[in-house]
């Protein structure tokens, strides 16, 4: 269980390969499927939700273009125990990622008190333009899971989405509307930012 659990991922997000210690952890938590079944598989068909995956798909653009290592704390709970964990996106030659996924901690739910991250809002906005995370400003994604938390507590965060001030201004500038419809244009963005 020490051994950190790794899998990589090609250029086009497809798995490539299972280290032994993910198929050890996949059959303790019930899996049953070989690991050979896995390879060629696109990983986003693996993680639910369309946030989430909008937000690792952020993050492995981030590591491809900087070639920088980010670390990250998530949950990867069951339903006897909280796991608290620890991923590391590698780069990797002609854009292959690596996934080091270490156990932090496990603790049994009934051993857990009513512990809750009181920095994370209920509700956080998404720009659905460029992906930034707004909870009392906006922040870069891969800056917001740190700060928040967020992979810890993806069951609870509440997402709507919106526009963040830079790229309204930026969408507004390319269009050449007169006056008057660039103010519609921005009532129009607060009304959809309402629809979650
Ligand atoms: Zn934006």
């Amino acid at each position: 269980m020490n051994a950190p659990i790794d899998y990589t991922i090609d250029k086009h997000n497809r798995i490539t390969a299972l280290s032994d210690s993910w198929h050890q952890f996949y059959t303790e938590n019930g899996g049953t499927q070989p690991s050979d079944s896995f390879i060629g598989q696109d990983l986003f068909q693996s993680i639910a939700g369309k946030e989430v995956q909008m937000l690792y798909g952020t993050l492995f653009r981030h590591v491809r273009s900087t070639q920088v290592a980010l670390t990250f704390p998530y949950c990867c709970n069951s339903d006897k125990v909280r796991r608290d964990m620890v991923m590391t996106i590698l780069p990797q030659a002609h854009e292959s990622l690596t996934f080091s996924n270490a156990v932090q901690s496990i603790t049994p739910w009934g051993k857990i008190a009513e512990v809750v991250k009181p920095k994370l809002p209920a509700e956080l906005m998404l720009c659905s333009w460029c992906n930034k995370i707004k909870a009392d400003t906006w922040l870069e994604p891969q800056i917001a899971i740190l700060k928040y938390g967020l992979f810890e507590s993806m069951d609870t965060v509440k997402f709507t989405h919106g526009i963040c001030p830079r790229c309204q201004t930026r969408i507004l500038s390319t269009l050449t509307f007169p006056e008057s419809a660039k103010s519609s244009t921005t009532k129009d963005n607060q009304t959809r930012s309402k629809c979650a």
